[in-house]
């Protein structure tokens, strides 16, 4: 993965935003920067899939110093991640919520906003406890397809311990939250001299001193996985018997797009028929790769829990109903119809569906098993309330 860090860049974005109180700026400053870089791949932060914080001392209104934590908000975008979309929190409160048991989401947001150190009216990262729990200074969480490769198989442990070594711990799914945040502190103080931890069916947390260092490690990280995969091949998915090309998808869908349009009583859609696309839905193995519950809880808040899957007539494609939205609808002809309420989100869903599809070719390609997340976590997190609203 592209190494995105420029010093003058950098530079100019810290000249752009500082203000007076010039030092502790510039550290902060720093941090945004890198966050605007790991927005810039949708392969680590795909939509908003990631945050970052940063902790330092700050003096209070009152003159008394306190312990801080800047970490990002939750909605607001990271590619053009602003200082402003880092919510200051009372760092010492948050970690001693770490002997606790429990936390449940309503008394996590009320007491977010009652331990703020800043005017913000956003709202901390749900994982903003994640965050406070690891002791470094720098923290970037990141949802990178790379990893979820290696780890949303049934062999993904052993994998990442031949690719990684002890450099990364790995830990199961755990909801995020106050539960994702006890697991990952654990983990990080289990496995001693470890730079970070993937959580299966999420991502990845990797922590350091300063911006650049820990940005780096990041990309360093990922590129390894990127490297590592490949080198796992063993079949290709079976070639199509009837070839289906970018034209003929196109011209089928030229062909339904007006009675569709016309069906919809709300909403839109948008179509995915890249080349990959098409020879993996026109393969014998495509309905299987295609039809399986999601990677993480990301993928059914914008492309619901599973595809559909039609074949047939195409001039009798399925129209979702407008609550079931977000929603994709395959048909191997024509490729993935994605809807959404209005075309930024009929885009997303496209965006997700065509990651989702690539993750999990990669791991039929390298001999993996298919490992989805868990059932009972699916629902939990779509209709969750404090995790919507990181949609960007
Ligand atoms: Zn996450």
């Amino acid at each position: 993965m592209l190494n995105r860090w420029v010093e003058a860049d950098e530079l100019n974005f810290i000249e752009q935003h500082e203000n007076a109180d010039k030092e502790l700026e510039k550290e902060i400053l720093g941090q945004a920067y890198a966050t605007r870089l790991l927005g810039a791949e949708n392969d680590l932060t795909m939509h908003g899939g990631g945050n970052t914080s940063f902790k330092t001392n700050i003096v209070c209104k009152d003159g008394s110093e306190k312990r801080a934590l800047y970490v990002k908000a939750s909605g607001t975008p990271l590619s053009s991640f602003m200082p402003e979309h880092f919510v200051v929190m009372d760092l010492d409160f948050l970690e001693g919520l770490k002997s606790l048991s429990n936390f449940d989401d309503e008394t996590m947001a009320r007491e977010f906003k009652n331990h703020q150190l800043s005017n913000s009216n956003l709202l901390p990262s749900i994982e903003s406890l994640m965050h406070a729990f690891i002791p470094a200074r720098v923290v970037d969480h990141t949802h990178p397809a790379a990893l979820l490769k290696i780890v949303n198989r049934i062999d993904g442990s052993e994998l990442l311990k031949e690719c990684f070594g002890d450099e990364l711990a790995v830990i199961p799914y755990a909801k995020m939250g106050f539960d994702l945040a006890k697991a990952v502190f654990e983990a990080s103080q289990k496995n001693v001299g470890c730079n970070g931890v993937v959580m299966r069916h999420h991502g990845l947390i990797v922590w350091g001193d300063d911006p650049r260092g820990v940005y780096e490690r990041t990309i360093d990280i990922i590129t390894k996985a990127e490297v590592f995969l490949p080198r796992k091949f063993v079949r290709s998915i079976a070639q199509p018997d009837v070839e289906i090309s970018v034209d003929l998808s196109m011209q089928n869908y030229e062909t339904i797009k007006p009675v569709m349009k016309n069906s919809l009583t709300h909403g839109t859609f948008t179509l995915l028929n890249q080349p990959d696309i098409l020879e993996l839905i026109n393969s014998s193995d495509g309905k299987a790769i295609v039809c399986n519950p999601p990677l993480t809880p990301d993928y059914p808040m914008y492309a619901r829990i599973s595809l559909q899957w039609a074949d047939g007539n195409i001039n009798a494609m399925p129209v979702p109903a407008a609550d079931t939205f977000p929603h994709a609808v395959v048909h191997p002809k024509i490729g993935v119809l994605c809807y959404g309420a209005d075309g930024q989100s009929a885009k997303r869903t496209a965006d997700f569906v065509h990651q989702a599809l690539s993750i999990r070719r990669a791991i039929f390609e390298t001999g993996g098993t298919y490992e989805s997340l868990a059932e009972e976590f699916i629902l939990d997190m779509q209709y969750r309330g404090y995790q919507q609203s990181k949609k960007v």
